[in-house]
């Protein structure tokens, strides 16, 4: 191993999205002495265990669903054998490996040391790396970073055997199409694996403890999401958790008992080959020495930063998953060159920060999901009902034409504006192609847009979109 240099200007703890994106921005654009501190892949959660994997797992069921539609338009699809996961996750972990492998290269490409280890702050400028044959180094660095992201929330303690489940990271280590699933959860991580194994023919059980699920999102998302799901046949066990999970020794099947909350009666759930605790993510702040070194975490740990990702010590910044304010990888990695650049680049970057509003999210559900801006709610809390107008749409895309009425999918979209210009400042999608189509309304938004915008641009005609830019 190499030997560790033992002062830098900026020192990077954890090669995610946030640290890698600040690390390589420092020392690639502007000459900083910068080092990244890495514990496991680099990467972190989006590239190992996260986006990445997720959305190759999403375009597998979307080719599931794509054969099914095939028959429609008069194909003789006939799949000889099932869909072979074994050879499908071998693949995708090698392309997770050829992205390590880049990652690693473009660190070396931009004169970024990196160090495979275990960050621990010993005080505001000293930080202990372990390397993994266990020695250890001091680091001097006059400036650091705390970009160590977050991790699935521990299965509830009360619950006797939920640690027969496994969580989002024990995901990408599935290799065969369950025949009985069952996940926990209503945030965008349940909900996208519940879809992809539906899709891929898992018998799929949810258990979400409210009647809707995906709650931070406007209620025509739950409304309509949940709806859907329940059509494709996800088995909704709504207001309901696990209070205890059985394993049978013999055949390895799980039997979750659970707590109907309408009726108060005990049910269960049988012959569940995985189950999936997606119950949140924790961050990543405890037993590194924040505290000690005077960094102020919140009552729910996440690193206290203000939008230019200062903490309470003036030399130690905090971005991404641990400061918990929107945990999207982009907005990690914005948020990373961002701060570089304020640190390390000339004057005219001295006010660089990333602008927290109007974010776009997409939920690679099925049908995808996308939203920017206010929902409903928000909106009429913030402006009042009187001063908004909601434009919505709900309807059957083209491209179901072809199909049975049972296999044809839902789109709904929603417009909400405010003020007498109309100012669009909600924006909610549901339906074939959301996410890709997001991205562009989201310019729109960032930049204004009002209704009448929306209208002066003449339609893309035969499409989803083109609904947007002429609603009623
Ligand atoms: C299943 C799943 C799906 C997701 N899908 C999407 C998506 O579709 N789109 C999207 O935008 N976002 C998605 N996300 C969220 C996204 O992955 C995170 O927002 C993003 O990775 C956060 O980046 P980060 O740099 O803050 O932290 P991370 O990427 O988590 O990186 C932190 C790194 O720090 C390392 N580390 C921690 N402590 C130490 C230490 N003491 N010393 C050394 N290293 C340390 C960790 O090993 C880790 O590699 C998803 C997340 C999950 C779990």
């Amino acid at each position: 191993m190499a030997p560790i240099s033992k002062e830098t200007d900026y020192l990077v703890i954890g090669g995610g999205s946030g640290g890698l994106g600040s690390a390589r921005t420092a020392a690639g654009k502007f000459g900083a002495k910068a080092m990244i501190v890495e514990a496991s892949r680099l990467g972190g959660t989006c590239v190992n265990v996260g986006c990445v994997p997720k959305k190759v797992t999403f375009n597998a069921a979307a080719i599931a669903e794509t054969i099914h539609a095939a028959k429609a338009y008069g194909f003789s699809v006939q799949e000889t054998a099932p869909f072979d996961f074994k050879t499908f996750k071998h693949k995708r972990d090698a392309y997770i490996k050829r992205l390590n492998g880049i990652y690693e290269r473009n660190l070396g490409n931009d004169g970024v040391e990196y160090v495979h280890g275990w960050a621990k702050l010993l005080n505001r400028n000293e930080v202990e790396i372990t390397q993994d044959d266990g020695a250890k180094s001091v680091v001097r660095a006059k400036k650091i970073l705390i970009a160590t992201g977050g991790e699935p929330t521990h299965a509830p303690s009360g619950v006797e055997g939920a640690e027969h489940g496994t969580n989002s990271d024990g995901f990408f280590d599935i290799d065969r199409t369950p025949k009985k699933v069952a996940l926990v959860g209503a945030g965008y991580i349940a909900v996208e694996f519940a879809g992809m194994f539906n899709a891929l023919g898992a018998e799929t059980h949810l258990f979400i403890r409210h009647k809707t699920f995906l709650r931070n999102f406007d209620p025509m998302i739950q409304e309509g999401v949940t709806a859907e799901y329940e059509r494709l046949g996800v088995k909704l066990h709504k207001e309901s958790t696990p209070t205890k999970v059985e394993k049978d020794p013999s055949t390895g099947k799980l039997t979750i008992h659970y707590k109907d909350v309408e009726s108060g009666e005990g049910q269960e759930v049988e012959g569940i080959d995985n189950l999936i605790w997606a119950i949140g993510r924790t961050p990543m702040s405890h037993g590194i020495g924040l505290e000690e070194a005077g960094v102020k975490l919140d009552d729910r740990g996440y690193v206290v930063a203000d939008d230019y990702q200062n903490t309470s010590v003036d030399n130690i910044f905090a971005l991404g998953d641990v400061c918990g304010k929107v945990e999207l990888t982009p907005v990690a990695i914005a948020a990373g060159r961002r701060l570089a650049e304020r640190l390390f680049g000339p004057p005219e970057f001295n006010a660089a920060r990333v602008d927290y509003s109007n974010i776009p999210s997409v939920v690679f559900a099925h049908p995808e999901v996308g939203s920017i801006g206010l929902t409903e709610p928000q909106a009429v809390e913030k402006y009042g009902r009187d001063n908004l107008k909601v434009y919505s749409t709900s309807f059957t895309a083209m491209y179901y034409a072809m199909m049975d009425p049972e296999d044809k999918g839902p789109t709904k979209y929603k417009v909400i504006c405010a003020g007498p210009d109309e100012k669009v400042v909600g924006l909610h999608i549901m339906g074939l192609g959301s996410g890709e189509m997001l991205q562009g309304f989201g310019v729109a938004v960032k930049m204004g847009a009002t209704k009448k915008d929306l209208d002066s641009c003449i339609a893309i005609h035969p499409t989803s979109a083109e609904e947007l830019v002429t609603l009623k």
